[in-house]
């Protein structure tokens, strides 16, 4: 794959800045445009899309690329179309009673140019997503995508480039070399999705040029089961959540919390869940591979190590199939009870293995998850209202999913991010407009202010209306 040089980047930046000036305020029907050109990009591609993201996974279920990318980026990029003419709209604000009759409205204005730099395990919707946030909002956009996905990459560089002007949208290939040269550009605005330690690189580099970041990070997403919880239920809808895209998925639940004394209980019920899911997994096209050697090395290092320091192993494999050296595909494994030291409990884990700790009353079980750096998304399975209302109140995550797994992402009405270690900001739907648009406040006088009342020389006029300033202001 050609990868841009760095004077190319700053030219292609360039490009865009000049692009903007002569256009800094693109009407709706130009928006809507490049909303439909995005659109008809994935629309006329679905199939090479699906296959580029299989082969650069060795293996990723079509259905997958389909219903957690393809969907997703469409419902996104349809809500944008649909709400735009209304999120454009300039706002009446109410003006307070010492400052009438003038008034009070509120603009929402393009930022210039946006840069986007995505991760390689939903390639698709994660480079896109923001993207069209971006355009909505008015903007020119260079985007770079994962190295580790480079068909995928390359596939998304010529269509972009066969649909966009390089001034309205780009796409830079390459890896963590022209990953630090592209976020040094002294963007309007980053957003950045990816690992929370190239996250903390990122916002200093942007700090350099006081561009402003969304981080869209990772981290170590808790699921509790609640005694009161259906429990055939919340296994079987646990059991999806962790294993979609065998468990890359940066809102995966990454450990679950159990009631004392029933996790015996619980691993049977999630051996039996993830055999109806999948009742082979070696050649089962339905289970997705891991990205690469590295990754499948680093999940088998972290599960050697629960297995040397006590904790029980439990590998599910259905129909006890051989996995041979050459596959990435990779068992779903529980781990029961680790130790708080080991890997598994220390860092986000981001593939099929779940570790599941009992806990003792919903204080411990709170407790435990405060006790780490704050999650991107928590799922709590329950009936019982009283402790769901304490466990949201007591405990801060990016976003929550009750009952089920993974699917408040989904929600365009909602905006989605991470808090703390997790993420800075937030998109998708009207917030990811809002992100990439300076909400402009205006104040408008009228002919007939009364401010010069307030004005030098002071005396007892002014001391008059400050009397009844006091009460008003
Ligand atoms: P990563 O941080 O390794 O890479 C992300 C992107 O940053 C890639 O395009 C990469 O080339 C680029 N990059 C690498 N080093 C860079 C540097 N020094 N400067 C600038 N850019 C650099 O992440 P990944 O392995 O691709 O993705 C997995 C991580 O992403 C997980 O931690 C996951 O939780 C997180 N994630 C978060 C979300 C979210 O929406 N919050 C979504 C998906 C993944």
């Amino acid at each position: 794959m050609l990868h841009v040089g760095q004077d190319d980047l700053r030219g292609r930046f360039e490009t865009q800045r000049k692009a903007f000036a002569a256009e800094s305020f693109p009407d709706l029907q130009t928006r809507k445009d490049r909303l439909a050109r995005l659109l008809a990009l994935i629309d006329d591609h679905e199939a090479a899309i699906c296959q580029a993201i299989d082969a650069d996974f060795g293996g990723r279920s079509q259905h997958e690329t389909r219903i957690a990318e393809l969907f997703v980026t469409r419902s996104g990029i349809r809500h944008a179309s649909n709400h735009l003419a209304n999120w454009m709209r300039e706002r009446r604000v109410a003006t307070s009673l010492p400052f009438l009759p003038a008034s009070n409205r509120l603009m929402q204005q393009p930022l210039g140019v946006v840069g986007v730099v995505s991760p390689w395990n939903y390639p698709l919707q994660l480079a896109l997503a923001p993207v069209t946030a971006a355009l909505a909002a008015g903007n020119r956009v260079m985007l770079k995508p994962s190295e580790l996905t480079p068909k995928f990459s390359s596939l998304l560089a010529r269509l972009v480039a066969d649909r966009f002007a390089p001034d309205e949208m780009n796409v830079v290939t390459g890896g963590p070399e022209i990953g630090k040269a592209f976020v040094s550009l002294p963007f309007d605005h980053l957003l950045f999705t990816g690992s929370t330690s190239v996250g903390r690189q990122v916002a200093q580099a942007a700090a350099a040029n006081l561009t402003p970041v969304t981080l869209e990070l990772g981290g170590k997403s808790p699921a509790i089961f609640d005694p009161s919880c259906d429990l055939d239920r919340s296994v079987a809808r646990l059991a999806y959540g962790k294993l979609l895209n065998a468990g890359q998925t940066c809102i995966a639940p990454d450990y679950l919390l159990v009631p004392k004394g029933s996790s015996a209980q619980v691993t049977a019920k999630l051996g039996a869940a993830v055999a109806r899911l999948y009742p082979t997994l070696a050649k089962n096209p339905d289970y997705t591979a891991i990205i690469s050697d590295r990754h499948l090395d680093h999940l088998k290092a972290m599960v050697s190590q629960a297995r040397e320091t006590g904790a029980k192993v439990v590998e599910i494999n259905p129909a006890n199939e051989a996995f041979g050296d050459r596959s990435r595909k990779m068992p779903p494994v529980l781990v029961l009870n680790p130790g708080k030291e080991i890997r598994l409990m220390r860092e986000e884990i981001f593939g099929p293995v779940l570790p599941v700790l009992e806990y003792s009353d919903v204080g411990e079980a709170i407790a435990h998850v405060n006790g780490g750096d704050r999650p991107l998304a928590l799922y709590w399975f329950g009936r019982d209202p009283a402790v769901q209302r304490r466990v949201l109140r007591e405990t801060i995550s990016g976003g929550v999913t009750i009952n089920d797994c993974l699917l408040h992402i989904a929600q365009e009405r909602q905006p989605f991010g991470g808090v703390g270690a997790s993420g800075t900001g937030a998109y998708h739907g009207e917030w990811g407009f809002r992100t990439f648009s300076k909400e402009k406040p205006m104040f408008i006088q009228s002919r007939f202010s009364s401010a010069p009342l307030l004005w030098p020389p002071y005396g007892r006029l002014f001391d008059r209306l400050y009397a009844m300033l006091k009460f008003l202001g």
